[in-house]
């Protein structure tokens, strides 16, 4: 079997897990046929999507390298307590759909 394609922007960036905004699967009589990927380019932030055959699917695609190394040489419990971009992308997520009216329950007194 050879080595998996990598997942890449049209910039040649390769798209890793922490680069996904949503991914998905297209289903036909229940089997999956596709898989879908959107993504945020971290290079250059360009949203694209991709469609993946299911056949030629692979979750290495999107590994970043040097994360997947440690993953698999077992050494996971170093991986909790840095705060990751996931993290940092999620919090910057929520800053941005925070509305007015949150902002008004933050700076009122606690009950
Ligand atoms: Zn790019």
């Amino acid at each position: 079997m050879s080595a998996p394609s990598k997942v890449t922007c049209a910039c040649g960036h390769h798209i890793q897990g922490r680069d996904l905004l949503r991914r998905g699967c297209f289903m036909s009589r229940w089997q999956p046929i596709w898989v879908y990927l959107k993504y945020r380019c971290s290079r250059c932030r360009m949203v694209g999507e991709k469609l993946i055959d299911y056949q030629d699917w692979d979750e290495h695609m999107l590994a970043d390298e040097g994360v997947l190394s440690e993953a698999e040489g077992g050494g996971r419990s170093t991986v909790l307590g840095a705060i990751g971009d996931d993290e940092l992308r999620e919090f910057s997520t929520r800053i941005r759909d925070l509305r007015r009216s949150d902002l008004d329950a933050l700076t009122r007194d606690p009950p």
